[in-house]
């Protein structure tokens, strides 16, 4: 069985039209509910991650900024949301819930996270609507309590995983890739491990085409790691509100699809997480989140 890592407490307060999609983490645990196959995950929920265990990735002053309410307002206007208690304690409940995905995949091959890929936190400072690096912090605490010797973050959300690829400069065994849209956010990009930069308006066939180059890439700079975290990131999507690529919902679904059977194939555990998603409609933008899951639970079936 495949573990579903959700929270009640993942949404965030924020006011009407903000561009993030505030409460698309309980609706897209709605979707799963409603499409009928919350019942083939093992449920799983996040304690808080420790602070103190947090600093492995996150400077100490930053995180206790962040649990304290000490953000100033230039940060707070970079990590493009307000501080809130609720804010706070969804944050540090998310990087741990990446965590205990990955630890479950791990266990039992695969495991998926109804949250996290905040990829554009950095060591010091949020952005991007992310708080802490979930991503960063995972594989750097597997690696750290000697879970795993090698591990793969693959970041397939539209924005590169700047944050990730920073934080995670000096760590020889976490390969970071990230492929994504060239003109979108963050202007100033990162060096990734293997940056992958694709066009503007790229459609289904294109998209695809690159990640099959780079799935053949990694079997050989990066083979047989022990873990993968993949950000199956959303906002490659035509309608997303800050994406600029043309991929379908068929598009999403090979996406998902390919990446799992992928590694699934060749035995490596992998934890999902779900990455950007923006629009108007959160239904919709839950919608396309729900992909990865039932993707998941395709490739499980397959293997049985
Ligand atoms: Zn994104």
């Amino acid at each position: 069985m495949i573990s579903l890592v959700s929270h009640p407490d993942y949404d965030i307060p924020l006011p009407d039209g903000h561009r993030f999609p505030a409460t698309k983490f309980s609706r897209l645990v709605s979707r799963l509910h409603a499409d009928g196959i919350v019942g083939q995950f093992v449920p799983l929920q996040p304690e808080p991650v420790n602070p103190i265990a947090l600093s492995l990735t996150q400077d100490a002053g930053y995180i206790d900024a962040i649990a304290n309410g000490t953000l100033d307002r230039e940060s707070q206007r970079v990590l493009g949301l307000t501080w809130s208690q609720v804010l706070a304690n969804r944050s540090f409940l998310a990087v741990n819930g990446t965590l205990l995905a990955a630890r479950h995949a791990l266990a039992h091959g695969m495991a998926c996270h109804a949250a996290g890929g905040t990829h554009h936190a950095h060591h010091a400072h949020g952005a991007g609507f992310c708080v802490f690096n979930d991503l960063a912090y995972t594989a750097a605490r597997l690696r750290a309590d000697g879970d795993v010797q090698r591990v793969l973050i693959l970041d397939c959300d539209v924005h590169q995983g700047d944050g990730t690829a920073r934080i995670l400069e000096q760590h020889p065994d976490i390969f970071t890739c990230s492929i994504h849209c060239r003109a979108n956010y963050p202007a100033r990009k990162a060096t990734s491990d293997l940056d992958v930069e694709i066009d503007k308006g790229t459609d289904d066939s294109g998209y695809l085409a690159i990640l099959a180059d780079t799935l053949a890439r990694l079997d050989l700079l990066w083979p047989d790691p022990d873990l993968v975290l993949y950000d199956a990131g959303v906002d490659i999507h035509e309608s997303d509100r800050l994406g600029l690529l043309n991929v379908t919902y068929d598009g999403i679904r090979a996406r998902d699809l390919q990446v799992l059977q992928h590694f699934r194939g060749r035995g490596v555990p992998v934890a999902t997480v779900i990455g950007g998603g923006y629009g108007a409609d959160l239904d919709e933008v839950a919608y396309r989140h729900s992909l990865v899951f039932h993707a998941a639970l395709a490739v499980a079936h397959d293997q049985a």
